[in-house]
């Protein structure tokens, strides 16, 4: 069960970011109009530096999927004695209101948990020793979601990732747990992919974060704490200098596209006046070519 649940996390995790390479490196209008901003990608910034980042990504990703995960399940099994307490069983495989019902708690379940010990990994005594390491990526890319020292991977995310699964227990099919498993991966996934796609499963999620709201929080390294829904930060007012961010940007384009369209109506305005005066040549010019 711990090999298959490694095995099945590193394969999402693989295959995710394989398929976001591909798109990356495609630069297609279809999916390069959601690019969150206007920053370069690391690799064509400096290849140098982006080599031995993902090095050290993938390294980190390897360790974190092979010896974190399994670790951290044996130790949430320590209070069953070590008994897996998902039912496993064909015939109990959970209907839909079981599944959707279990999957919304184990979301509300790690949306708590993942704010605060975020908001707790930010904490200047230990934020340089700890959660520093997932900050080093300024823009999001897929890679970075799971790019994190190994005990900011256990507490800040395996541990709020399984709180919702140790309190259901045998209320909980094991189908859920992988389904939830892949669903919390996918999550990170599209919140540090580096496009706001409108069309994104996660932002029909009521009061739900976004890429572009967790972008915020890598390129300003402030608020912006929470996962699945927004609403911890904006009772703890944490998200609203992200907030007037958004409001001051969209202050400056509309700005920026009204002095545009007086900058045109200028051109317009002085091609129309200046036309009169060059048919004047144009015929002066034909005259004197008859003469
Ligand atoms: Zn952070
Ligand atoms: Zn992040």
């Amino acid at each position: 069960m711990l090999i298959f649940t490694s095995l099945w996390h590193i394969f999402w995790l693989a295959f995710s970011n394989l398929c976001m390479w591909g798109i990356y490196h495609l630069e297609h209008p279809f999916f390069e109009r959601y690019k969150i901003n206007t920053m370069p990608w690391p690799w064509n910034e400096n290849r140098q530096e982006w080599n031995i980042l993902l090095k050290k990504s993938l390294k980190t990703c390897f360790f974190n999927s092979f010896v974190c995960v399994p670790l951290t399940l044996i130790g949430t099994l320590y209070s069953d004695n070590f008994v897996v307490a998902y039912d496993f069983s064909v015939e109990n495989l959970p209907d839909w209101k079981t599944f959707a019902a279990n999957i919304t708690f184990c979301m509300l379940c790690e949306d708590v948990a993942f704010h605060f010990m975020h908001r707790f990994l930010h904490w200047k005594v230990i934020y340089p020793y700890i959660h520093k390491q997932h900050h080093q990526y300024i823009t999001t890319i897929s890679i970075a979601a799971e790019y994190s020292h190994p005990i900011d991977y256990v507490f800040g995310a395996l541990i709020p990732g399984s709180l919702g699964g140790i309190i259901l227990g045998r209320r909980m099919h094991f189908v859920t747990f992988l389904l939830w498993s892949l669903m919390r991966t996918s999550e990170t996934l599209d919140g540090h992919c580096g496009y706001e796609f409108s069309w994104s499963p996660y932002r029909l999620i009521p009061f739900s974060t976004s890429a572009a709201y967790h972008d915020f929080h890598h390129s300003h390294n402030v608020g912006n704490y929470s996962s699945f829904f927004s609403f911890w930060d904006t009772l703890f007012a944490q998200n609203k200098d992200y907030y007037q961010f958004q409001e001051k940007t969209k202050e400056l384009i509309e700005k920026l596209e009204k002095e545009k369209e007086a900058f045109n109506e200028q051109v317009n305005k002085k091609l129309q006046d200046d036309a009169p005066s060059k048919r004047a040549t144009e015929e002066l010019e034909e005259t004197l070519k008859e003469d």
